[in-house]
């Protein structure tokens, strides 16, 4: 048996005596469902300036700038289909194994496989609210706006301004969002990581969370992690894959 098969069977056998797991994912989860990393190079962060909350606030360039930028990358996020990783944990969690699935992610993918306990530290990028009365539209709605020339869109009831309901820089990490991520990071007995490199603080606190509470740490992604070492079992092949094979 070679070893990723080796490693397979070890990681099924953990997920098997498992009883309360979570699952903490990254940009990686999703790039096989064709979404670029925000951070790779060539993705819109390289041709796009950061807008910060305080400047979208501040100016209509900026929002219109910003709102530049969110016209070129909500049809890829609408078009976007769940894969085979997202659909595992999906599964894990309909088979009563899984307790939250903790994301960095503002792409909706995992409710769209059919998670519910979805915790989601940078909010989502699939509504847009207004920040005067909170009312709330899907961002298809926002699209049509923008790409009917209204690049700075406004609330009809209040003339608020719009924003997607992700966390944008300068904005405070959702207290209550990263409250319960820590409970469930503290609660679970078996933590898979997929898809982070496990750089951005304070997210990359969550395996170190589960380990120090007597967790078992699987680590699904890529590249290397500062905290590789800490992890029951390692796989850097495709998540899909990986994810498929675990819950087989
Ligand atoms: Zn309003």
């Amino acid at each position: 048996m070679n070893i990723f098969a080796q490693q397979i069977g070890q990681g099924k056998a953990l997920l098997g005596k498992a009883r309360k797991i979570v699952a903490f994912c990254g940009a990686g989860i999703s790039t096989e469902s064709g979404l670029a990393d925000f951070r790779s190079k060539g993705g819109l962060w390289d041709r796009y300036r950061i807008v910060t909350f305080q400047e979208f606030l501040a100016g209509q360039e900026s929002r219109v700038e910003y709102w530049s930028m969110r016209r070129e990358l909500i049809p890829g996020l609408l078009n976007a289909q769940p894969n085979p990783a997202h659909h595992a944990l999906a599964k894990l969690e309909s088979d009563g194994k899984l307790d939250y699935v903790i994301t960095q992610n503002i792409d909706g993918l995992h409710q769209a496989a059919g998670s519910r306990r979805v915790i989601e530290l940078h909010g989502t990028n699939i509504t847009a609210s207004c920040l005067n009365c909170r009312r709330q539209w899907h961002i298809a709605e926002i699209q049509h706006r923008l790409e009917a020339g209204d690049l700075d869109p406004h609330c009809e009831e209040c003339n608020g301004l719009i924003k997607p309901d992700t966390v944008s820089f300068g904005q405070p990490m959702p207290a209550k969002a990263m409250d319960m991520a820590y409970q469930a990071a503290a609660g679970c007995d078996l933590l898979l990581m997929i898809g982070s490199s496990l750089e951005v603080q304070p997210a990359n606190q969550f395996p170190l969370i589960a380990h120090q509470s007597g967790a078992g740490l699987i680590f699904i992604n890529r590249t290397a992690t500062p905290y590789d070492s800490l992890a029951t079992l390692l796989f850097s092949e495709s998540a899909g894959q990986v994810m498929q094979m675990l819950i087989e």
